[in-house]
């Protein structure tokens, strides 16, 4: 068997990494490698992999025994807590990812809400200026009657008395290979540890309730496509007391029909005529604010770049704004009057007559090219 990696390096982390590097490190690698979404031969190993090193990295305990004494011997039967036939079955990508985890768990234990996610579309200078808006998302929340516990009022859940509130039962089998010890859900109670008698009439028993809830989201300026913004606490309402999860909202921005973004900076291209170019003007340009004016110089080619600068998109973090590029292109008019063309030709005749410094070398080198210098 190949020689197991360093938890650390799966992650692309280092041994001081914090907990939520960690996590985020596990997210990140585990979207990547889900077989779900990722085809490759080797995602699924990969994604063992991964899950096992956050498994350790993640448990305190385990962490700082891996830290001291490094991979332990499978054989000696402590390992992390995973091998691989443990590891059946993939759950939906969403559930992993949204669903709390899986793992066994004290059924009693205070568990967090689930994170929930929420797809918003804005609009190019919504998303350069910032925009405050209401959203409605669908989220299961404890209920307010029963506040979560899903007994009727003035009744309490009893605990279990088949498992005594542990939630799961021993079924013991003889078999010709002797005696077979089985863990599985506590069949009275259905794994939850507790018996609610008198059922809450609001949420029928289950302590939580489906709400449409209206969050007002404050998307700061200078935000770009693909930002997450992390609203703390408006997931799903945690179980016995457990924090609720949070909410996510991913932000598509829209494309402008005359506006391109790189990160901070901001490009266009303007459209500018022979005449403007050989003999320099002063145009007006859009910025996302404001009109201001451009002096192009005589004499300016196409593919020229002129920076307006701080006329870009104000930075997420830290104070200034980019800057606005625009790139002149020539527009070779394609209808010309017989004057139009009289007159060019004229300047075609006087042209020829001319040099100039600067078009010379550009032919001698495309003569060059030619010639295959
Ligand atoms: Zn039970
Ligand atoms: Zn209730």
């Amino acid at each position: 068997m190949a020689e197991k990696r360093d938890y650390y390096e799966v992650l692309g982390l280092g041994k001081n990494a914090s907990d939520d590097e960690i996590k985020k490190a596990y997210r990140k690698l585990a979207r990547q490698y889900h077989p779900d979404v990722n085809k490759a031969d080797d995602a699924e190993a990969k994604f063992k992999e991964v899950k096992e090193a956050y498994d350790v990295l993640s448990d305190s305990g385990q962490r700082a025994r891996y830290d001291q004494y490094g991979h332990v011997d499978p054989n000696q039967g402590m390992g992390g807590g995973f091998s691989g036939g443990d590891f059946g079955g993939f759950g939906d990508i969403f559930d992993m990812f949204f669903g709390g985890g899986g793992g066994r768990r004290d059924p009693n234990a205070p568990q967090r809400g689930n994170d929930l996610q929420y797809t918003m579309t804005v609009e190019f200078k919504e998303a350069v200026f910032g925009k405050e808006a209401d959203i409605t998302i669908p989220r299961t929340e404890n209920c307010d009657t029963c506040f979560g516990s899903g007994a009727k009022p003035g009744t309490k859940p009893e605990t279990c008395s088949v498992c005594h509130g542990s939630g799961q039962q021993e079924v013991v089998q003889n078999t010709p290979f002797g005696r077979m010890v089985n863990r599985r859900a506590c069949s009275q109670c259905g794994g939850k540890g507790q018996i609610i008698k008198e059922k809450c009439s609001t949420c029928s028993g289950s302590g939580k309730v489906k709400k449409q809830r209206k969050i007002h989201v404050k998307i700061p300026a200078g935000v770009d496509d693909g930002a997450q913004l992390r609203m703390t606490g408006e997931g799903e309402g945690g179980l016995r007391g457990g924090p609720s999860g949070d909410l996510y909202i991913v932000i598509r921005v829209k494309p402008h029909d005359f506006f391109e973004r790189e990160g901070d900076d901001i490009y266009c291209e303007i459209p500018l005529t022979f005449a403007q170019v050989a003999l320099g003007d002063e145009i007006e340009i859009p910025t996302l604010t404001e009109k201001v004016k451009l002096k192009i110089p005589a004499g300016t080619q196409t593919g020229t770049y002129f920076r307006l600068k701080g006329k870009g998109v104000p930075k997420l973090r830290g104070i200034g704004q980019g800057d606005q590029h625009i790139k002149v292109v020539v527009v070779t008019p394609s209808k010309l009057s017989d004057e139009q063309k009289d007159l060019l030709r004229q300047f075609a005749a006087l042209d020829g007559e001319q040099t100039h410094e600067n078009e010379q070398s550009f032919f001698d080198r495309m003569k060059r090219a030619f010639r295959g210098d």
